[in-house]
Order: C-alpha cells, then sequence, then structure tokens
C-alpha cells in the first residue's frame, strides 16, 4: 500500500504527536498519525482492568492552571471536556508529606493543599530555627518573584549550584534534591536549575500534582478523537521502521502496514530513536549524529502497582523522603555498583482520591514510584522494588494483609511501551531527553532536525516544564512551523 494524499504525517501519539497532529488537521493540514501501539497517549495513558481504573505513568499535572492542554482543548472548541478532577484552588488537604531528618528515628509528617504557595507547614515539619525559617521564606519569594532573564541565566547552572551559591539552609536543599528528583526524574546536581526553577513557580502560583476525570489518557483520546472527527487518519499497530530521505529532504515513512507519503514528517519517537534508527545517521552532518549522541538521557520511575482488598491511603498523593533518601550522582554511582538504598524516596497515588470509580466498592488502587536509571537492563531496579515493598509497610502497616495483587513496572516496560533503546542505557526515560545542564532552555534541542521537512514534537524539542506540559508545548510549536513551511512551500510552487 502507498499513500500519497497527506500534507503531514505525526510518528506516536503521546502528548507531544497527538497535540500537533490534531492542531495541524484542525489548521486544515491532512494529517496522517502512525502510532506503533495499538492505544493511543503514549506514556500518558489510563488502564481500566478488573474493576480498576488507573493511570500507568503521568500521575500529577504542573501547572494545573494554564496547561498547554487548556489552549488545546479552547482551540479544538471542546474546553467543556478539560476537566481537572480537582480544581486547582481545591482547599482539601491532598498531598501528605512524610520527612525523616538525619538523626531523626522517625519520619514526621505534614499535609498540603494541591497550590504549595505556603511555606509554614513545611517550617515545622523541618523544625527550623527563626533564622532558617527567614532565609527559606527569602529564596522563596525570590524565586515567585524572579524576572524571566533571570531564570534564563540558570540555564548554566545545576541546582545544586545555585542553591550553595543562594546559601539556603540544608532542610531546604534536600526537599529540593528530593523535589528534582520526584517532580523532573532528575538529581540535583545535572538538573538545569532554570528548569527545576519553572516547575516550582508553576506548582506555587497555578497549582500542582492534579489529575484529570478519566485519568491523563482521557486528553489523549479527546486530542485523537477530535483529529480524526476533523477528518485526520490514524494507524494504530503500526511501527515506523524508517522514516524515507530523498533528496535530502523527508518524503514518508515505511511501515508493515504500508509506505506513507508526506511532504512533512514530525516524528514524536525521540530525537536519539528517530535520527540514529528511523533515518539513519549516514543522512546528517557527522557533527550533528554526534552531538544527538552526546545527548544524555533523563532518568525514569520505577513503580509498583498494589490492588487492595480496602483502602489504606486516604489523602490524593503522598510522598515521602529522608536526607539519605534522595539520589544524586555520588549516590547513584554507588547503586549502579550494587548497593541498594536501606531506604528510597517515594511518590504514591490514591486514584479513588479523585474517581470513586477507580476500584470496585471497599477497594484501593495505590501506585508508588521512586527514581531510578533509564537503562530497560538496569541490574538495580529488583532491588529498588523489594525496598519500595518494605517501605510501604512502614507507612502503611495494613497493606499486605490488604494486597490482592501487585504489578512491578520499571524503565523495561517504559522503553517497550513507547521509546526505542538505540544507545546503551537509554529507553526507560520519564520524560525523554534529561532536563540538565547543556539541554534545557536557550540549549534545548530545535524540533527543526537538519533536513527538510522533518521535525520532532515532544519532550525532547524546543519546551521546558513538566513532562506532559511541556511535550505539549513542543507539539505546539511543531504544528505553527509545519503550516508555516507549508504554506511558504505553496507560494513557491
Ligand atoms: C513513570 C513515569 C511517570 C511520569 N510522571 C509524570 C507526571 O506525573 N507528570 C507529567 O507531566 N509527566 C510525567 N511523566 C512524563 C510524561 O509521561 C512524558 O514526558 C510524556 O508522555 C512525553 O510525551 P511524548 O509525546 O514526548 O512521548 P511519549 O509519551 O513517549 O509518546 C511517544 C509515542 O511515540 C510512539 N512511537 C515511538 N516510536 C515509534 C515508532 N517507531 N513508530 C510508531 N510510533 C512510535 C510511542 O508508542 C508513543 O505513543 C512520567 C513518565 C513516566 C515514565
Amino acid at each position: 500500500m502507498e499513500d500519497t494524499s497527506y500534507d503531514a504525517i505525526v510518528v506516536g501519539s503521546g502528548p507531544g504527536g497527538a497535540s500537533c497532529a490534531t492542531l495541524l488537521q484542525k489548521r486544515g493540514i491532512r494529517t496522517l498519525i502512525v502510532e506503533k501501539n495499538d492505544f493511543v497517549g503514549g506514556k500518558m495513558v489510563s488502564i481500566e482492568k478488573d474493576g480498576y481504573a488507573y493511570d500507568l505513568f503521568p500521575h500529577g499535572q504542573v501547572p494545573m492552571r494554564g496547561s498547554q492542554f487548556e489552549a488545546i482543548f479552547d482551540e479544538l472548541g471542546v474546553r467543556d471536556e478539560f476537566e481537572p478532577a480537582l480544581e486547582p484552588d481545591d482547599d482539601r488537604d491532598i498531598i501528605k508529606i512524610a520527612y525523616r531528618k538525619r538523626g531523626w528515628d522517625e519520619y514526621r509528617f505534614t499535609v498540603q493543599g494541591q497550590a504549595m504557595a505556603d511555606p509554614t507547614p513545611f517550617f515545622k515539619l523541618w523544625d527550623m530555627d527563626t533564622e532558617a525559617e527567614q532565609k527559606v521564606l527569602a529564596f522563596m519569594t525570590g524565586l515567585v518573584t524572579m524576572p524571566e532573564e533571570e531564570i534564563d541565566r540558570l540555564d548554566d547552572l545545576t541546582m545544586h549550584e545555585y542553591l550553595i551559591e543562594q546559601d539556603v539552609p540544608f532542610e531546604l536543599y534536600s526537599y529540593l534534591a528530593f523535589h528534582a528528583n520526584a517532580s523532573l526524574a532528575e538529581p540535583i546536581d545535572l538538573v538545569s536549575a532554570s528548569e527545576q526553577v519553572r516547575i516550582m513557580r508553576q506548582m506555587m502560583l497555578q497549582g500542582g500534582g492534579g489529575q484529570y476525570k478519566g485519568g491523563f489518557g482521557t486528553l489523549a483520546k479527546v486530542m485523537i478523537r477530535e483529529f480524526e472527527k476533523n477528518g485526520g487518519t490514524m494507524i494504530t499497530n503500526a511501527r515506523v521502521e524508517k522514516i524515507v530521505i530523498e533528496n535530502g529532504a523527508a518524503t514518508g515513512v515505511v511501515t508493515a502496514q504500508g509506505t506513507f507519503r508526506a511532504p512533512i514528517v514530525v516524528s514524536s519517537a525521540g530525537i536519539q530513536p528517530t535520527v540514529l534508527k528511523l533515518v539513519g545517521e549516514e543522512h546528517f552532518d557527522r557533527s550533528y549524529a554526534n552531538y544527538v549522541k552526546g545527548l544524555v538521557p533523563g532518568w525514569a520511575f520505577t513503580s509498583v502497582r498494589y490492588f487492595l482488598d480496602k483502602p489504606v491511603m486516604d489523602v490524593a498523593m503522598y510522598v515521602a523522603y529522608a536526607d539519605e533518601s534522595w539520589i544524586d550522582m555520588e549516590r547513584f554511582i554507588r547503586m549502579k555498583e550494587g548497593h541498594i538504598p536501606d531506604e528510597v524516596i517515594l511518590f504514591m497515588v490514591n486514584h479513588s482520591f479523585y474517581d470513586e470509580k477507580a476500584a470496585p466498592p471497599g477497594k484501593q488502587v495505590l501506585v508508588s514510584g521512586t527514581i531510578c536509571s533509564p537503562d530497560p537492563d538496569a541490574k538495580e531496579i529488583e532491588g529498588l522494588w523489594k525496598v519500595m515493598d518494605k517501605q510501604m509497610q512502614r507507612f502503611f502497616p495494613e497493606i499486605w494483609a490488604a494486597t490482592e495483587r501487585r504489578e512491578y513496572a520499571g524503565p523495561r516496560e517504559i522503553s517497550s511501551l513507547t521509546r526505542d533503546a538505540v544507545l546503551p542505557g537509554q529507553g526507560g526515560e520519564c520524560v525523554g531527553l534529561g532536563q540538565v545542564v547543556g539541554q534545557c532552555g536557550r540549549d534545548k534541542p530545535s524540533v527543526t532536525a537538519p533536513i527538510r521537512g522533518l521535525y520532532y514534537a515532544g519532550t525532547d524539542a524546543g519546551a521546558a516544564g513538566m513532562g506532559t506540559h511541556q511535550a505539549t508545548l513542543s507539539g505546539t510549536e511543531v504544528a505553527r512551523l509545519v503550516g508555516h513551511e507549508l504554506r511558504r512551500r505553496q507560494k513557491m510552487q
């Protein structure tokens, strides 16, 4: 089968691909989506199984108010279907935070609303003196009021370097080291300070950590439904094996279901898989191929899903960290050498809080995760599951007796469902390319490939922020550029 009737082909239907394709089609550009899975949404997928409903990967939106999804739903004319499960200003205590300071035997706890603008509960949790509190307050105020140019300057600093420069109290450093792991899946001594500051600000000003009615997967389903309603074509179970390059330009894709042709190909399969596998590095300048090979992947999360015959958690989200449990490069290297830590950070989500139908009556599904390497073959993952199980029992002593079934997942599952491993140690990334110094802000890879008609959409290119929001910002930017390029080509004909 060979088809030439498209203006654009989009590889992948995660938030990057789906947002780009649905905007292109809405703007009258005839678009084909080619998706390797038999479901849409990429990592942003919601599952319904055995009476339970839960999300496999993304669990918390940042920002809750003013995310790029809102803008896309507006343009599609389906604003009424944009339904956060919690309003950003919902004043219930939603997030429980457990913290153990070095030297404390036990964890101490606090609870917070969704928009984490008030530091007072942290002051109590961290057990700080007044001088330290004043320093934290000054730092947080500075963060909220920081001009954009100042944030741009932070592209070149790791968060660790920035916090040392600012001389913040250790309690705040420790929390932000945990935050780098939990919200960006990065270590504090690699993550770009500009990226972390932007996310922190959004959490404080626009809310963070919320969910959507029907789960994150609903967002992808609505975008794809509108895409098809507007005349777009989607094929699933169709892995793109090759992106066709002719006379230095992208002209189509080859799949087991046939070859499809279009003057524009947008890949959301990731820059490294696109350049090194789908196109082939021989089509690129050697320096560009080397640049792509040298890009640093983000880290991953490994999860345990607990299917419980009675509820054990009463908040929406529960996070736990200790001064010894967040991972920086030194601790990561120790873990790689085989020293599995006794304690890990935990990020736990209770879907029933958002949606009472998320579990059969009287039951509960909890998803718990911790940071890990993106390597699908990482040896430490099973060791981490054991520590996570042990820690879950520490926080919920009744969980073991209540567990009907557990599911374990890690970078191998993430890679097989979404992103091909084309370089050693890469494939299971949460966000895509690492949000690290040298790859963020002005150094973020461009959405335009150095091949005519080839673009990258998704978290690898062109945008900043938390995973799904960043992917849709990138998809939106690519849709704008593709519109320009097609109009320019038309004028030249
Ligand atoms: C464990 C975990 C937790 C996360 N938590 C959050 C969170 O709380 N909040 C948040 O905002 N983000 C979170 N993220 C990140 C978020 O899921 C990603 O940033 C986002 O999904 C990336 O979107 P994307 O479109 O760039 O890529 P993906 O979602 O990976 O989509 C890529 C698509 O391309 C398809 N594809 C790939 N190769 C081919 C091919 N050769 N042919 C055809 N199709 C192909 C894939 O099947 C997939 O559908 C999390 C991710 C993980 C793994």
